[in-house]
């Protein structure tokens, strides 16, 4: 490794409370999650970043496959003339799509653009493939990357390109819809709080803050270290909108035509943008077991004749936790010292780190590290794949449980209008209040705070209140935030 790269590991990451920002790309960048491309706003995700995002894809993967879903592929390109065909879709898109006009040598007949979402093109197949009644549900998820041509961006949260999946769903009547709608919903829920230990706010959105062409928007909200809400996931109920645009009809039991109900939803690598400002500390990132790369590094101590005694039993540790399904680094490398090597797993993440030396081995034991809480102990290598084993779980459950406690520490609720301010200003994080409902109300918090509505979670019940802005009566309360 050259002295450069050693350097660059030992300059200290920016505190986060000195500035969240310079912090979040210190650690994208020292932890080698991501770099920046020779594109303006495109990143290239590093092998460290890219392994958390294999993991986010297989466990979510699993949960589609299991609720029936099947994964299909639809092209990069689609023609100009087909996001023409729902009105509020092409409004909504339009100024961030990228065109191809040329192919090779000859200007193109049509132009194209680059994907920036699929609902036109997998509609227009779905109208060749949908018949009958007996054709649906269709319920279809790919994964790919898009395109959306960004001003401004950030490594993860807002790139020009990025990966994500993309569900496409048809069925028979309104009431299907709206429930594939919900559980899409859950199922994220369900994914970022047990696999990415974030909790989330599940709930609709505003129609301001709706999907260009959707019926409804719900979404999923985070809570970041900074106090700024994080949209971690979408789910969409299109109505017959996009059915009528693009004549996906079927001929129902009755015999007569109709036209179908559709739903998209998707999640992006966004979400590890969220894992490292979630979990994150001074000291680099913090990552849930369920989707680190490496669960535990084991770090031998090179005294004396280590190579013939520490690491031949670095080594059967190392075979007997991965039997065990757990994923383990053993970083042996001589050019770095073990303190060198404490701060680099510690910067990246690793949720336990094992030390081995030949005093531990003379006890029959090995030292251990977590990375959440610090905590230090010994453990004796008789059970230790059991131990390991319950130690990841702890981390996983209490990263959740830590998460959820600075959520509700950071979660107020106001009546007042000179309330919601001071405590926009004051405390970042979420701000629930009552909410006429109204567009106008809307737009003016976000003018005169810089909050915008996230979402009204499921279940909220139906109050006789009064709107925060307005004062008009209110029959719902938002939770409000200032938003990545
Ligand atoms: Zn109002």
């Amino acid at each position: 490794m050259s002295d450069q790269k050693k350097d660059s590991f030992v300059t200290e990451i920016t505190p986060r409370s000195e500035d969240f920002s310079r912090w979040y790309l210190d650690v994208v960048r020292r932890a080698e999650m991501a770099d920046y491309s020779p594109v303006k706003g495109c990143m290239v995700i590093r092998p460290y970043g890219y392994a958390i995002w294999e993991h986010i894809q297989r466990l979510l993967d699993k949960r589609f496959k299991d609720t029936g879903h099947v994964n299909a592929y639809f092209p990069l390109f689609i023609p100009e003339s087909l996001l023409n065909r729902e009105k509020e879709h092409v409004e909504g898109f339009a100024p961030q799509v990228a065109w191809v006009t040329r192919g090779g040598d000859e200007e193109l007949e049509e132009k194209l653009i680059v994907r920036p979402t699929s609902e036109v093109l997998v509609g227009t197949m779905y109208a060749k493939w949908i018949k009958s009644w007996r054709d649906l549900p269709v319920l279809i998820n790919q994964w790919a990357n898009v395109v959306r041509w960004e001003k401004v961006t950030r490594p993860f949260l807002r790139t020009t390109e990025f990966l994500w999946q993309e569900g496409h769903t048809a069925h028979e009547t309104a009431e299907e819809a709206e429930e594939e709608t919900l559980k899409i919903l859950a199922l994220y829920k369900g994914f970022a709080e047990t696999e990415l230990a974030m909790p989330v706010v599940d709930g609709v959105k505003s129609d301001s803050e709706k999907f260009a062409g959707a019926s409804r928007t719900y979404s999923i909200e985070a809570l970041m270290g900074d106090g700024r809400a994080l949209q971690a996931g979408t789910s969409h109920n299109l109505g017959q909108n996009f059915a009528k645009a693009l004549e996906i009809q079927f001929q129902g039991r009755d015999k007569a035509l109709q036209h179908v109900w559709t739903t998209s939803w998707g999640v992006s690598t966004r979400l590890i943008g969220g894992l490292i400002m979630t979990h994150g500390d001074d000291s680099g990132l913090i990552l849930p077991p369920a989707v680190a790369p490496y669960q535990v590094v084991i770090i031998p101590i090179m005294r004396g004749n280590w190579k013939e005694t520490v690491l031949p039993k670095v080594m059967a540790i190392r075979d007997e936790l991965t039997a065990r399904g757990i994923r383990v680094k053993v970083d042996a490398s001589e050019e770095n010292s073990p303190g060198w090597k404490f701060a680099e797993w510690e910067l990246r993440g690793v949720p336990v780190r094992l030390e081995l030396g030949p005093k531990d081995l003379e006890k029959s034991q090995v030292f251990s590290a977590r990375r959440d809480t610090r905590e230090k102990a010994a453990i004796p290598f008789d059970g230790l794949a059991d131990r390991i084993t319950t130690l990841l779980s702890g981390i996983q459950a209490n990263l959740l449980a830590r998460a959820r406690q600075y959520r509700e520490e950071h979660t107020s609720e106001v009546s007042t209008w000179d309330e919601f301010v001071a405590a926009m200003a004051g405390r970042p994080g979420f701000v629930i209040a009552a909410w006429c409902g109204s567009a106008d109300c809307e737009a003016q918090i976000k003018t005169e705070t810089q909050a915008t509505l996230r979402n009204i979670p499921l279940g909220s019940p139906r109050i006789e209140g009064k709107c925060v802005k307005c004062g008009q009566s209110a029959g719902v309360k938002a939770w409000f935030a200032k938003a990545y």
